[in-house]
């Protein structure tokens, strides 16, 4: 059956018209267990709309669509070229409804609406149009044996592709996930998270604009103990990617063992930024702040410890601060806000309580340390909260906070520096700063991370791997290493003479 497309007016004045249903087969269709979803606005906390909620029935006639995709005439059986003009097709479109898709995101998310369309839709458009690029260029190889035998590989698609993503960026995560998997022949059973679920709906009306065939690609908004458990213990699913907390990636590993899928993590982080005692103050300050005040805090990689030499300490903190005070928190549809509110009133009572915690274990108050009061009193803002004189032990240098929260710890050391910045239990990104070249690869190679920025921080690229160590992650996304994720080799032994 159908469903209903509600006619929205976003706080832009943008009139938007957003289909509610799950999308499969290429349509919007009502969930079989009358499940739904309200997406609230955290900047005001009113009602967006309501979007219907898969069910395991839901999930399972999505797989099905999926599987019948996979080798159907229109998708397994069109040549490389065509799949990656398909893709390239689908960024266009992207292009040219950039600001309603940004509009959405902001509107659910609370990011900033240039934020959105800018680094968001801007990274989505640029990661769909370099897998697309990459879809006629992945092959497999002669390998030389013996005179008697010719030996080769195929790269072949893994087959149905479950994908759970987080909130934080909608569009953009949806478009890592899709575009290496699209570009291998994968087809995709994709669950976005409940806390922004308007977005990828408008996403999914470009799918069938694109011209992509029926059942290559189901979106499927739902819970994720419902939906999200049901993809990963699905027994025709072939593969799991996901992006999220540590804690469900643990669920996941143990779930998706049911028919040993194949499996990508991308999780948590406490990511270090240490600064050396010859580090470019100003730089550290401005890429530090951005490192981990960026999107309200909420960044796998935000570099949300920051380790600083004891002979530069207070300088960096007043300079750090400064930066801080300068930035407006407020209305992610006004042009000068660099914070908007968090994204749910979960993740805003989760942060605060990160703040308490701070206080009661001794650490320093710079900045901050409060729910930011806007003009009406509404909405999930907070104030952008600085610690100092952190220890190795606290909680707040240990665990991933996920807002705009930032703990400074002394160091007096290179070698102390090293120990503290891998004294975790994640290792996703890590920073520095120095102007020494020699010592900045020397502790790059000492970081226990997947990614290291030197005299930047957060500065990825959607053309060089990304992911992490330790319990941060399984598997590399973005750049030719994204690719390795979404097909698997074949050996094809050819015997060439010898007789039995
Ligand atoms: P989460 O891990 O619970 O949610 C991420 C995705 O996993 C969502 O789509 C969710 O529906 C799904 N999910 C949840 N439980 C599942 C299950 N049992 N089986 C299958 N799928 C399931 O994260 P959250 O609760 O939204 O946020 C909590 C914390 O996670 C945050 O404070 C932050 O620390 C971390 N987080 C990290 C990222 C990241 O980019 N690495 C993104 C979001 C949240």
């Amino acid at each position: 059956m159908s469903t209903p497309v509600v006619d929205l007016v976003a706080p832009n004045g943008a009139k938007i018209a957003l289909p509610t249903g799950l999308f499969i087969n290429n349509e919007f269709v009502k969930s079989q267990s009358d499940g739904k979803i309200v997406s609230i606005s955290p900047s005001d906390e009113s009602e967006i709309a309501s979007v219907e909620a898969a069910g395991p029935e839901d999930v399972d006639r999505a797989v099905k669509a999926a599987r019948a995709a996979l080798h159907s005439p229109e998708w397994g059986g069109i040549s490389n070229t065509e799949r990656g003009a398909l893709i390239y097709k689908l960024a266009d479109l992207l292009e040219a409804h950039k600001d309603t898709l940004a509009t959405l995101e902001a509107w659910d998310n609370g990011k900033p609406f240039s934020v959105a369309r800018d680094d968001d839709l801007g990274e989505a458009i640029a990661v769909l149009r370099y897998y697309a690029g990459w879809a006629d260029k992945i092959h497999g190889l002669t390998i030389p044996t013996t005179p008697q035998k010719f030996a080769y590989t195929l790269k072949q698609p893994i087959g149905v592709c479950g994908k759970i993503i987080p909130w934080n960026f909608p569009i953009m995560m949806a478009v890592w996930k899709l575009g290496p998997a699209l570009a291998c022949g994968n087809t995709i059973v994709l669950k976005p998270a409940e806390q922004t679920p308007i977005s990828i709906l408008y996403f999914a009306t470009l799918l069938q604009k694109a011209g992509f065939p029926p059942g290559v690609i189901n979106i499927i908004n739902g819970y994720g103990k419902e939906a999200g458990d049901a993809l990963v213990t699905h027994p025709d699913v072939d593969k799991i990617a996901f992006t999220g907390s540590t804690v469900t990636a643990r669920y996941i590993m143990k779930g998706a063992s049911v028919n040993l899928k194949a499996l990508t993590l991308e999780t948590g982080g406490k990511s270090p930024l240490v600064i050396f005692e010859d580090a470019d103050l100003d730089q550290a300050a401005k890429w530090g702040h951005l490192g981990i005040m960026y999107n309200q805090g909420q960044v796998c990689t935000s570099t949300s410890r920051i380790l600083v030499h004891e002979s530069v300490y207070q300088e960096y903190i007043t300079r750090f601060k400064k930066i801080t005070l300068e930035n407006k928190i407020g209305n992610p549809f006004e042009d000068d806000t660099f914070q908007g509110p968090q994204v749910t009133r979960a993740q805003y009572d989760r942060i605060l309580k990160y703040i308490a915690t701070g206080k009661s274990e001794g650490a320093k108050l710079v900045t901050g340390g409060n729910p930011h009061k806007n003009i009406q009193g509404k909405g999930f803002y907070i104030e952008p909260t600085v610690f100092c004189d952190v220890k190795e032990n606290m909680q707040i240098f240990q665990e991933e906070v996920f807002g705009p929260f930032v703990s400074i710890t002394p160091f007096k050391a290179e070698q102390e520096a090293i120990n503290l910045a891998n004294g975790t239990s994640y290792g996703l990104g890590a920073a520095l700063f120095s102007k020494d070249i020699e010592r900045c690869h020397r502790v790059a190679a000492s970081l226990e991370s997947g990614m290291v920025w030197i005299n930047s921080s957060n500065d990825s690229d959607i053309r060089v791997p990304f992911g992490g160590v330790k319990q941060s992650g399984v598997g590399r996304e973005l750049g030719e290493a994204g690719l390795a994720a979404y097909s698997q080799t074949k050996a094809v032994h050819v015997n060439l003479g010898t007789l039995l």
